[in-house]
């Protein structure tokens, strides 16, 4: 028997997931790779570095999400290189992989922009990993307050969040509540008022991508909840336990969290193909590589532009729509149709401070805030996630921490 065409499809991210999703019923094998074996809700990292939500509440397993689709496996592996013209992935462990279709969605990683330091002090929050570091060191620090306690003074129990991205606004409003309402009472013999978060931001407002008058609604918040927001700020370099600012200023800071930026992940040049702009994969309109109609780069990773030729966000309504744009186009070929360029479809963009409190810019203008503005993204979150037991964990630990002001995440299993 003839084998049927093979699609592989590099990352279970929402792009990887959407693409392969897309495929169900189409006359193809598909091969899911990747590093980890299961798919990451990224957007809910900052919960679990907060200890309001645990590490399997925000990831499912791969394979489990396609159970019931008999045309796709699931492999665990990472992709290290490509022969393009031989059509065969090199994958760790693995050996060589064939394909006739690629769609590769490998999304983003940390960037430092080489600021010296980061990279051996900071903290990340791209994985899950990096979100338990992040909060088992928090906790470490508070640990070691209740047996130092003239530790404060140098900085223990200080917190600074570079980056007033959408990431760093809800990882200051998550740990500045933790502080203020949890660990107070845990660590009754800690003068907790004296903990800090700082946040780092180098334009003149947080929440770039928003409405003005929306950054400003998350300023005032953010100071309301005890977050020390400094704006048109930019970090010179780090230490372990300190953070020098370009404007003279250092920060006795024991904790360093790094949300200033993202790049492609470094798999488009390992591949072999042609790399713009923060590394992110050179597409055609219909999101296939140049010179390359058989191989698609989704997401993060894909430099894909709108109809005037500006760079999509890396944002994950946009890593579906390519996922699912890519798969239609390789079903197009395989039925001798021609392909179409992509058009993205703005969903909007939402953050979240702290409990009650959050901004969103949806499309056709409307903004919310306050409370509406984070009943709308609790919703969003619990409606995006995969799989009947994350949203039940999730909504019943966001109601227990509601009503108790708790978190239950707070362990340290490290
Ligand atoms: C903290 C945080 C908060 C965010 N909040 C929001 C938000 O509120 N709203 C929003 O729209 N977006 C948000 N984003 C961005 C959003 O998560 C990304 O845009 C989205 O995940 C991109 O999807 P993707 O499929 O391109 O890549 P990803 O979802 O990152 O998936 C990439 C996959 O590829 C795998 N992989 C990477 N390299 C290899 C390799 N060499 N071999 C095999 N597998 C590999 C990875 O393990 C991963 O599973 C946030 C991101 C972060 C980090």
């Amino acid at each position: 028997m003839a084998r049927r065409h093979r699609v592989v499809v590099i990352g279970a991210g929402f792009g990887g997931l959407r693409a392969t999703k897309a495929l169900r019923g189409a006359p193809v094998d598909v091969v899911l790779v990747d590093a980890n074996n299961y798919h990451l809700f990224q957007p809910l990292l900052y919960q679990v570095a907060s200890a309001g939500l645990d590490a399997d509440d925000i990831a499912y397993p791969a394979r489990g999400i396609f159970h019931r689709q008999s045309n796709v496996d699931v492999v665990m592996g990472r992709v290290t290189g490509a022969d393009l013209d031989r059509r065969e992935l090199q994958v760790d462990g693995l050996g060589p992989l064939g394909y006739d279709s690629l769609v590769v969605g490998a999304g983003a990683v940390t960037a430092t922009f080489g600021v010296p330091g980061v990279a051996e002090h900071a903290f990340a929050l791209k994985n899950l990993q990096d979100a338990l570091d992040l909060r088992h060191h928090v906790l470490r620090r508070f640990e070691r307050a209740a047996l130092e306690p003239a530790m404060l003074d140098d900085g223990l129990l200080t917190v600074v969040i570079v980056g007033g991205g959408p990431t760093g606004v809800e990882l200051s409003g998550g740990l500045a509540e933790l502080f203020g309402t949890v660990l107070a009472k845990d660590f009754k013999r800690v003068d907790v008022r004296r903990a800090r978060v700082v946040l780092v931001e180098m334009t003149d407002r947080v929440l770039g991508p928003f409405a003005p008058s929306l950054s400003a609604k998350a300023l005032t918040k953010l100071r309301e909840l005890g977050v020390e927001v400094l704006l048109g700020r930019t970090v010179e370099r780090v230490e372990a336990t300190k953070v020098h600012l370009t404007d003279g200023t250092t920060i006795a800071a024991h904790t360093l969290v790094w949300a200033a930026g993202v790049e492609a992940s470094g798999l488009g040049a390992a591949l072999g193909l042609n790399v713009g702009r923060s590394g992110r994969i050179v597409v055609e309109r219909d999101l296939s590589v140049p010179g390359h109609p058989e191989v698609y780069a989704i997401g993060d990773v894909a430099a894909a532009t709108d109809e005037r030729g500006v760079l999509l966000p890396q944002l994950a309504p946009v890593a579906m729509q390519a996922g699912r744009h890519a798969a239609r186009q390789i079903v197009a070929r395989l039925e001798g149709r021609p392909t179409t360029p992509f058009h993205y479809r703005d969903k909007g963009i939402m953050a979240t401070i702290g409990r009650n409190n959050g901004v969103a810019q949806l499309p056709g203008g409307i903004h919310l805030s306050g409370w509406l503005g984070w009943v709308a993204w609790l919703g969003l979150h619990l409606v995006m996630l995969i799989g009947f037991r994350n949203r039940a964990n999730v909504l019943v630990n966001w109601g227990w921490n509601y009503i108790t002001y708790d978190r239950g995440a707070r362990l340290i299993i490290d």
